[in-house]
């Protein structure tokens, strides 16, 4: 345990951020018999606020109490405090190290990591890899991004793998932790205001998930990608390079579709089989992406091809991403609420009807907007040519959208609360249509969060008249 003290005081733990994370981690340190503190410049809520009670342990909220805090041995911050916070800046000048949770947790158990991260796709991937081994009779526990504190289950609920989705505000902080398993979806633009607009400073972040591995390793990655394909010529892994490629690329390529495009090949250094591309149950390419990753990863862990396959198979999709939301006088609704950026609408686009051979007609009705994080919208452009009928801009500020689309698709509506905007689609769309929910941008302008904004539309699609 790395610590500042000298003495045999035990270390002092202070935690900044009391969510989830942040009281796992304080769970994990008072049971390993450290000093610990919790302080949350905001509220916490009450589940967490009774959970520290009961376990004891010191905690404030509403602000930071700085002499409680800078003398600490060690601090574990949550993902979501920026390291530019001025306390951040005053404990880091300290010299007092400041990691994550999911770093402090690794130095509690021995398990086995698999370790996800991507700008898109981390969830689906971590939730369908999870389920594989889950199905397959493994001790397996998810952690990380998805909403699980890593540390609160190696304290309490142990497992002997771990499926962790990582943000890249979680990798900030991570220095000795290793993955034993560690997949990256694809690297596109996010999140930029965290990282001084520089590009290589997320890529960097992103790329820690590699950090400490060994060649009994393996890192997983969609080949394709230029930005990976760029870092992975700059930076050196002991780990095994396992790629993914909806076509074979070169030796290297461990899953990829063949030529007819009807199935899908694994190979990983100890085995190789294939399944049909038409059992997998995520639709869409990237969905065979996420496939593929979790595919991979199972058979990393020796789970045999059998189970892999029908996991695949019968995984029930994540709400919020794709999900269907029902069928009305002929029209398919469909909630991607979580397409909270451009390349995530791309994937989704990618995935609907082409248009109808028999008359061209495109088939689909479009609700884009939102709080808009510098969105580029020229990278759906050419799809939203081909398959998008009509756009429903929902949104308080839609400006954005009307100027950048108005003239390139014929119909679109201007719409200010989730309820007009369902009903603008319900008169847009005719028999064989779909409606997509995949706005490019963040809820915050009407929800409060991209669940609420999903959970509304699909309200809203439950009431319209049949
Ligand atoms: P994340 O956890 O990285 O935000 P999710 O699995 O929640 O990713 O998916 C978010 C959105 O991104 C989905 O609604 C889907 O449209 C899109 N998406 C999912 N997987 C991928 C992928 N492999 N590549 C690109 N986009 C994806």
């Amino acid at each position: 345990m790395k610590s500042g003290s000298t003495d045999n005081k035990p270390a002092r733990i202070v935690i900044l951020g009391g969510g989830e994370s942040g009281v796992g981690a304080a769970i994990l340190a008072k049971d390993r018999g450290m000093d610990v503190f919790l302080s949350d410049s905001g509220t916490i809520s009450p589940r967490y606020k009774d959970m520290l009670v009961a376990e004891g342990i010191a905690w404030e909220e509403g602000g930071h109490t700085p002499s409680l805090i800078l003398n600490a041995s060690e601090v574990i911050k949550s993902p979501g405090i920026p390291p530019t916070a001025p306390l951040v800046r005053d404990i880091v000048e300290r010299g007092i190290p400041v990691i994550s949770e999911i770093e402090f947790a690794g130095r509690f158990t021995d398990a086995k990591m698999v370790c996800i991260t991507g700008s898109n796709g981390k969830t689906t991937t971590t939730l369908l890899t999870y389920h594989i081994l889950r199905e397959a009779g493994i001790d397996a526990g998810l952690a990380g991004n998805v909403g699980k504190s890593l540390a609160l289950q190696v304290a309490r609920d142990p497992h002997e793998v771990y499926v962790i989705e990582l943000s890249s505000f979680q990798l900030e902080n991570m220095y000795s932790f290793k993955a034993n398993v560690a997949v990256m979806m694809n690297i596109t633009p996010d999140h930029l205001d965290r990282y001084d607009y520089e590009m290589q400073n997320y890529i960097n972040a992103k790329f820690r998930i590699i950090n400490n591995m060994t060649s009994s390793d393996a890192f997983i990655y969609w080949e394709d990608d230029p930005v990976i394909k760029a870092q992975l010529e700059r930076v050196a892994t002991e780990a095994r390079r396992l790629p993914f490629s909806e076509h074979r690329e070169d030796s290297l390529t461990a899953a990829w579709t063949d030529a007819e495009d009807e199935s899908v090949i694994f190979r990983t250094p100890s085995s190789e089989w294939s399944m049909p591309r038409a059992d997998l149950a995520l639709n869409g390419l990237h969905n065979l992406f996420n496939s593929m990753a979790a595919g991979l990863s199972a058979s990393l862990l020796h789970v045999r091809k059998d189970d892999i396959r029908r996991a695949l198979a019968d995984f029930e999709g994540v709400e919020h991403r794709l999900e269907p939301a029902g069928t009305v006088a002929g029209v398919r609704y469909i909630n991607d609420s979580k397409a909270t950026n451009v390349n995530s609408c791309w994937y989704a686009l990618e995935s609907m009807p082409a248009p109808d051979p028999a008359d061209g007609q495109p088939k689909v009705v479009l609700i884009l907007g939102g709080k808009d994080k510098g969105n580029d919208y020229s990278e759906i452009l050419p799809l939203v040519r081909r398959k998008v009928k009509a756009i429903v801009a929902m949104g308080l500020h839609n400006e954005k959208i009307l100027d950048f689309f108005g003239s390139e698709v014929p119909v679109i509506r201007d719409t200010h609360s989730i309820s007009d905007a369902v009903a603008a689609c319900h008169e847009l769309a005719v028999p064989g249509d779909v409606v997509l929910l995949s706005p490019c941008c963040a809820s915050f302008d009407l929800f409060s969060s991209y669940e609420d904004r999903g959970r509304q539309f699909k309200q809203q699609v439950r009431d319209l008249p049949r």
